[in-house]
């Protein structure tokens, strides 16, 4: 007889954003497979569970995802509650598919528990509604990347089509994803946000337009950031332009901390 896997949200950081569901699973699990991106306090919430990180190098992704999955599989084969935690919401940029697969494969019970993605964590720092009435209707959550042996990542063309875009995992392509976006015609004026660490304390937010893209991500730390771009951030950026007028600001990106 196998336990069950639960493919667990952990949120963007901040603790208290788990859902219940997650915390609940967290207080019974006796096994704990989680992410690097994980907060050290919503992990202590598996009080009773062995707690065993996975996090990915990059370069070795198919190895290391092959081998989380047969961990996974074999834990299912030993305790009755397996959970496998992942940041924001595990279906979104998460390898979840994979992961499910082998499950299924191997004839284990598995549930997803959502979380909240990168990109609503990113909207609520900013005070910016993604898909504002009147100016934007559609919303596309993008990433630059493609794992080898993936077809092309025509990413461009879903920024371009959609009213606002989120970018994940494209802070450090900064330069590369303003090139390519204003190459293909969107307009160097578009208004940005980059939000980094969003709901953790070490939060930071720079707003500013498209062409200054690779400035405002050398700004940002090293932490986690997502890129948004789109007219809903125009009154953001505006009211930010007519607050750092005055003679004691001196660069005219300046960042806003709130
Ligand atoms: N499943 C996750 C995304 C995993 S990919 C989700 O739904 O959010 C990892 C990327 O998510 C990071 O490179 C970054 O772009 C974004 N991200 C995760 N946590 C974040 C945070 N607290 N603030 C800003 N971006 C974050």
């Amino acid at each position: 007889m196998s336990g069950k896997v639960y493919l667990v949200g952990a949120g963007p950081g901040a603790t208290d954003l788990l859902t219940l569901r997650a915390a609940s699973l967290l207080g019974r699990a006796d096994v704990v497979f989680y992410d690097a991106l994980v907060a050290p306090q919503t992990l202590a919430l598996a009080a009773h569970a062995a707690k065993i990180a996975v996090g990915k190098r990059s370069g070795r992704y198919s190895t290391a995802q092959k081998f989380i999955n047969k961990r996974l599989v074999d834990a299912a084969r030993k305790h009755a509650v397996v959970v496998r935690l992942k940041g924001g919401d595990p279906m979104l940029f998460g390898r979840a598919q994979e992961e499910i697969e082998a499950l299924t494969a191997a004839g284990i019970e598995f549930e997803v528990v959502p979380g909240v993605t990168a990109a609503c964590a990113a909207s609520a720092e900013l005070g910016v509604s993604l898909t504002r009435r009147g100016i934007a209707r559609t919303v596309s959550f993008v990433t630059t990347r493609a794992a080898d042996g993936e077809p092309e990542n025509d990413w461009a063309t879903s920024v371009i089509a959609a009213d606002t875009a989120i970018i994940y995992m494209g802070a450090g392509l900064a330069e590369t994803i303003c090139a390519t976006l204003v190459a293909r015609g969107q307009a160097g004026g578009t208004p940005v946000a980059v939000v980094e660490n969003a709901t953790l304390p070490a939060k930071r937010i720079v707003l500013g337009r498209l062409c200054e893209l690779a400035r405002i991500a050398r700004e940002i730390g090293s932490g986690p950031a997502v890129i948004i771009l789109g007219e809903v951030l125009r009154q953001a950026l505006e009211t930010q332009a007519s607050m750092t007028v005055s003679p004691e600001v001196t660069d005219a990106g300046a960042q806003r901390s709130l």
